[in-house]
């Protein structure tokens, strides 16, 4: 390959050119390409390297624990759960209209399974997404205040399209960051969207905040442009270790 070429490409940053300049060089010869075509299939593969490095990016910057699809979702082990709805959430067009959705139900019914399967179709649709425990969360806040980077933080959890906020309930709210968790949701009131997982009714959400009053400010701002889901039955854990050893024994 043309060394010269390599290096100018390089200085306009197309890498997408450079990965595949040589073989549509060949192709091009072969084929008898027009100059205009020979172009048109490296512009081309300029625009796909991009799209795939603004997917990997965003991927990366999602900070998903681990991959769960909405393909890997078995809807038959939750009759009640509204399967139009959930689709209808993985359209995104929740995102667009600046609403949020609210997972409640018991442990291990899929509720952060549905969150980061709406969250990578998200991600696939060009949005930015931040994915954290609501634990986590707060801790980076608390360790920001120490080190200065508050309002950096604030912003992180305040600036993306789509915040999933995980495990609201499992543990009470250290109350020397309520008023953050309040600041952060009054900010994306509106603005962007929210995916809350909690193993707690609204009811019970005063007892996690505190405070009831600031209980029903974040309901508030929450409920207001909101899809909840209730999801009930027992976990999908338990149903796997059941049929593990039913197919177990049916085999022994
Ligand atoms: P929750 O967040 O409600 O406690 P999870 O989403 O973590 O539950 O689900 C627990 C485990 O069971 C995960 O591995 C998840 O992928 C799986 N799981 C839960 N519900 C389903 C389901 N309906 N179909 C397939 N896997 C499921
Ligand atoms: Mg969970």
């Amino acid at each position: 390959m043309d060394t010269q070429l390599v290096k100018h490409l390089s200085q306009l940053k197309l890498a997408g050119i450079i990965k595949t300049l040589d073989v549509r060089n060949q192709e091009a010869v072969k084929s008898n390409l027009s100059f205009i075509e020979f172009l048109e299939l490296l512009i081309e593969d300029e625009l796909s390297n991009r799209k795939d490095n603004g997917f990997k990016k965003k991927l990366y910057w999602a900070h998903f624990p681990y991959t769960k699809t909405l393909e890997e979702f078995d809807f038959t082990s939750q009759e009640k759960l509204d399967k139009r709805q959930i689709f209808d959430l993985a359209t995104c067009n929740f995102i667009r209209k600046k609403e949020n959705i609210v997972f409640i139900g018991p442990p291990g019914v899929g509720k952060t399974h549905l969150s980061i399967a709406i969250g990578l179709k998200a991600v696939l649709q060009g949005f930015n997404v931040v994915f954290t425990q609501v634990s986590d969360m707060l801790t980076n806040i608390i360790a920001s205040k120490a080190d200065g980077s508050f309002f950096k933080k604030l912003k992180y959890y305040t600036d993306c399209d789509l915040l999933i906020l995980d495990e609201l309930g499992y543990k009470k709210l250290n109350p020397n960051v309520v008023d953050e968790f309040f600041e952060i949701i009054s900010r994306r009131y509106e603005k962007s969207s929210t995916i809350i997982t909690s193993n707690k009714s609204f009811k019970e959400w005063g007892d996690i905040f505190h405070d009831s009053v600031l209980a029903s400010a974040i309901i508030d701002r929450i409920v207001h442009h909101c899809n909840v889901v209730i999801i009930q039955g027992e976990s999908y854990r338990m149903k796997d270790k059941k049929l593990k050893k039913d197919i177990a024994k049916s085999i022994s």
